[in-house]
């Protein structure tokens, strides 16, 4: 979904956060430098879930490793929580706040990718890949919260830190499920994590849709396509013609939605009548009650189109994502500590590459950024609304939540394609998450130690935020998590991805093991212009 995020942050321009108590900066110093010290693991996480490159649901490599390093260094963890196989929690500390802290770990489909080159060419051909940048977010988070323990406990300070992995967020399949199972519910703040390539967050209304992921199958009746026709009831007839009644609906439909689909099941030979066939819609829309009535305009005419071709059809709910709400006095806190990070010391090399990947694939040039992003707010972004949705949502509307952006990944590249998987696992993406997690880290201090910004983002999320709206997840109770999903493809190619998992006890970097001269990549075409 990532444009989006990049795209609200591009539309505001600079407010200045308002002063507010906060942890003390001896402190923050303290524990920017426990991350500092962790720049050398921070490289070998993001990586290592790099090459495990796992899509939604079967992230089984990825989860186990990020858990073992969290259960190695103290944390308790419980894995399968929500009926999710690879979701966890991995809790430590007593007393004091809760603070949740997550982010997305699942790769995508067909974008696999050698990372530290500026053209298309993949790792392993027609494997997942991290075309959006996944691998690097829950790094983020463990090296944030193992330098917030440190320092907790040097300083007898009070508080609890929970993390957990986004699941599925590219199927926005998981967190509502997260939501019911009750993970959140002794929670007092939230801090999620995406990247993204400037480094920000905001608050309020971010302009994100509501969505929900339904597929309907039908069920007919096979038949002679030719020889007996009329003994025949086609699925793939109900398939088709929700498809056109949906697209002359859509006339009729409220600017703000959005929706697509494909066909997972389109039958077999041409001359059997299909007695099954299925097609998987995305509804999106702004808010609760206009996604809802959206939903309920899909599921009508799914049985419209029963009725004319003379068969059944059912529905199963794949996924749900509520619209995203960022919290304020956390908003505040956090681009606080963001203004005093501040952006990477980018090399020449980083920003050789960084062209060389926007020349050779025609992408709008633009250099890696100098400056952090300034403090997205409602009346910044005005009415801009960004089309795509993201499943943190659904926490945002449970806990007071707010999203880091963090700046790993190359300016203009294309989201959920090969390009935005180039810069990856190359010093980029490593500087990119070392800041992101500095910032984090002197958050949750200021969390533990000032009381009252809690007391203020609780405050604030249910006078304003919950003021006109209330969180109204469209998943049925027996709605259950999608976890089987991609499963058959994983089984075929996760061989194949094997042998070039990372090997961080041989070589130092992932780029080393796979031969590749960064620094090369950049200077190829450095003066090719722009
Ligand atoms: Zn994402």
């Amino acid at each position: 979904m990532r444009t989006l995020i990049a795209a609200a942050l591009a539309a505001a321009s600079l407010i200045p956060g308002a002063a507010q108590a906060a942890a003390d900066p001896a402190l923050k110093q303290e524990v920017a430098a426990a991350v500092e010290a962790q720049r050398k693991q921070i490289q070998v996480m993001v990586d290592e879930i790099y090459s495990f490159a796992e899509p939604g649901f079967q992230e089984v490599k990825t989860s186990e490793y990020l858990a073992g390093i969290l259960e190695k260094n103290g944390f308790t963890i419980v894995r399968g929580v929500a009926g999710v196989p690879t979701a966890f929690t991995a809790t430590w500390g007593t007393g004091g706040p809760k603070i949740a802290l997550g982010s997305d770990i699942d790769g995508l489909l067909g974008v696999s990718q050698v990372p530290g080159v500026a053209e298309v060419k993949p790792l392993t051909e027609g494997a997942p890949g991290h075309g959006e940048g996944h691998n690097s977010g829950m790094p983020l988070m463990v090296a944030a919260a193992l330098a917030a323990k440190q320092v907790m406990t040097k300083h007898g300070l009070q508080g609890r830190l929970m993390l957990w992995p986004g699941v599925a967020e590219e199927l926005l399949a998981t967190k509502a499920y997260y939501v019911r199972a009750g993970m959140f519910k002794d929670v007092d703040a939230s801090i999620f994590a995406h990247v993204n390539t400037g480094f920000g967050t905001g608050w309020g209304d971010l302009g994100l849709t509501g969505m929900i992921s339904v597929e309907y199958e039908w069920k007919g009746k096979t038949a002679h396509s030719a020889g007996m026709p009329w003994e025949g009831r086609s699925a793939l007839d109900g398939v088709e013609l929700m498809d056109v009644m949906w697209n002359f609906r859509r006339e009729h439909l409220p600017l703000t939605q959005r929706s697509h689909d494909v066909i997972t099941n389109g039958g077999g030979q041409p001359n059997v009548v299909p007695d099954k066939a299925s097609s998987w819609y995305y509804f999106r829309d702004k808010d609760f009650a206009s996604l809802r009535n959206l939903y309920e305009v899909g599921n009508q005419i799914s049985e419209a189109s029963a009725l004319a071709t003379g068969t059944t059809v059912s529905r199963k709910v794949l996924g749900f994502a509520a619209p995203n709400y960022g919290n304020k006095p956390l908003a505040e806190a956090l681009y606080a500590n963001i203004e005093t990070v501040g952006v990477p010391q980018w090399s020449a090399a980083d920003q050789a590459f960084a062209k060389a990947v926007q020349v050779k694939n025609h992408l709008k040039v633009a250099p890696l950024p100098d400056k952090v992003a300034p403090l997205s707010t409602p009346d910044l972004r005005g009415d801009a609304s960004f089309g795509g949705s993201d499943d943190i949502g659904d926490v945002m509307w449970t806990v007071p939540t707010v999203t880091i952006g963090y700046p790993a990944n190359i300016p203009n590249v294309i989201f959920h394609h090969a390009t935005a998987a180039m810069a990856m696992a190359t010093p980029i993406a490593h500087k990119g998450t070392v800041v992101g997690a500095k910032a984090v880290a002197m958050t949750i201090l200021d969390l533990v130690t000032t009381p009252q910004i809690i007391t203020e983002a609780k405050t604030w999320m249910k006078d304003v935020q919950l003021k006109d709206q209330k969180y109204d997840p469209l998943i049925a109770a027996t709605d259950m998590p999608a976890i089987d999903r991609n499963a058959r493809t994983m089984a075929q190619i996760r061989p194949a991805m094997q042998p070039s998992y990372y090997d961080p006890k041989k070589y130092d970097s992932y780029l080393q093991q796979l031969g590749i001269d960064y620094e090369a990549s950049g200077r190829e075409t450095s003066g090719a212009g722009s």
